[in-house]
């Protein structure tokens, strides 16, 4: 009897076996890093040693990566979206449309040049912004909306680009959980005025740390260059032993520059990015077919349009009817327990997330406007139905083969059949 009772319980999990790590540090990673660390640059901000940093390569890869003609390198995904806002001129009084389920930084960072963030609620489908909900949400002092591509789910971009074309503003692209998906064949990334990722530890190209932001406008581009910089832009010709940036200091910025160790490591990894994509749908492809038959269980979807998928870890959603009532958070306790990995519910909605309430921290608090930073002003039903009714698997869960994913497969059920047995989460 005891083996039937839920592992959260103390009866036998599903599964002994350990998953695959994330993230890995093959030998080509060693060697790069080795090799920066015995060299006399190791960051772009140091001086010249008679080759271009990697910095440079990154930032050329990723911007054949992302559709766009320039990249430009940071140390954070956070980063990458203050960058954006800063060189579209986006500031005080202004505001940018957030979807409301995303990460925290999505919002923060519109705050942290000053402006607004308004939240829009997410498509009920695919979990990314509703395009009706940006239009809805869109009023005379928008200046751009944040496209965030959600989990393995791209955005409706062409609608979301439309509305803001329509009202005279930008769309900016959060491809952090996507570099290298595609739409009809275009990569995210290409279709935003900038786009931004993340480099952070658990995205699919990491760094540990990192971020990088695209665009194609000229303009942007350099003002990109002098923000990351503390207002200086790279040229790329000094004598060896001083620095290749030089003081412009206008748009006066921040240092933002990404080391060069993690350069060499996100190199490395972006070598890795497609070949690993590749068994990341193998596995999503494999894990959507053993969990097709199982009642109350649905992977969330993506747009047909979205033909590259690329999985930034894998959701699916629960109907309470088919387990009891309980929300994701206690059956995402209860599968932890029989995988033996953490198994979760996607981003609290913005509308009530505890990482996010500028209006009560002393950088906004004493903003003439402060009440416009409350995120309590907004609705977002869907987001909120979507945070108790989704699971989230890490994305190295689906490199790890037939058997373990069979296992997952068997969890849902096991966890289904006890599911009256979970206390309801707190
Ligand atoms: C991770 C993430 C960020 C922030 O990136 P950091 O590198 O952690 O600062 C921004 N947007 C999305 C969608 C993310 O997942």
């Amino acid at each position: 009897m005891a083996d039937s009772s839920l592992a959260l319980h103390g009866g036998r999990p599903i599964l002994a076996d350990p998953w695959p790590p994330w993230p890995v540090a093959t030998p080509d990673v060693m060697n790069a890093v080795h090799q920066v660390l015995a060299g006399s640059r190791w960051s772009v901000t140091g001086p010249f040693s008679g080759t271009p940093p990697l910095d440079r390569e990154l930032g050329r890869r990723l911007a054949l990566l992302l559709g766009q003609a320039h990249c430009v390198v940071v140390d954070h995904g956070s980063s990458a979206l203050l960058a954006a806002l800063y060189a579209l001129g986006v500031g005080p009084q202004d505001e940018v449309i957030v979807p409301a389920l995303t990460w925290v930084a999505c919002a923060t960072a519109v705050c942290r040049v000053g402006a607004i963030p308004v939240l829009a609620d997410v498509d009920n489908a695919t979990l990314t912004v509703d395009p009706a909900a940006v239009e809805a949400a869109w009023t005379d002092r928008t200046r751009a909306v944040l496209a965030v591509h959600l989990y393995g789910s791209m955005v409706d971009v062409p609608s979301v680009a439309a509305v803001a074309e329509r009202r005279g503003g930008v769309m900016i692209e959060d491809a952090a959980h996507v570099p290298g998906a595609s739409w009809a064949g275009r990569p995210a990334g290409s279709f935003g005025t900038v786009s931004a990722i993340s480099m952070q530890q658990g995205k699919v190209l990491t760094a540990g740390e990192g971020g990088a932001v695209a665009t194609s406008d000229d303009t942007v581009a350099a003002a990109l260059e002098a923000i990351r910089t503390d207002g200086r832009r790279y040229v790329g010709m000094a004598p060896i032993g001083e620095p290749d940036l030089v003081e412009v200091g206008v748009p006066t910025g921040w240092n933002m520059c990404l080391s060069e160790i993690q350069a060499a490591i996100a190199l490395a990894a972006l070598d890795e990015l497609a070949v690993q994509h590749g068994e990341r749908a193998r596995g999503a492809t494999l894990l959507d077919e053993l969990l097709r038959d199982i009642e109350g269980v649905d992977p969330v979807a993506a747009y047909p349009a979205n033909d590259e998928r690329a999985y930034y870890h894998y959701a699916l959603r629960v109907d309470p009817a088919a387990f009891a009532g309980r929300t994701a958070s206690a059956l995402g306790r209860a599968l932890s327990a029989e995988l033996g990995t953490w198994i979760h519910p996607p981003y609290p909605p913005l509308t009530a997330n505890r990482l996010y309430q500028p209006h009560r921290s002393s950088l906004w608090l004493r903003h003439a406007d402060a009440a416009e930073f409350d995120p309590g002003r907004f609705r977002a039903p869907v987001a909120e139905t979507a945070h108790r009714t989704t699971l989230v698997l890490h994305h190295s869960m689906l490199c790890a083969g037939e058997r373990h994913l069979a296992a997952v497969a068997e969890a849902l059920v096991k966890v289904r059949h006890q599911a009256a047995s979970i206390e309801f989460a707190t």
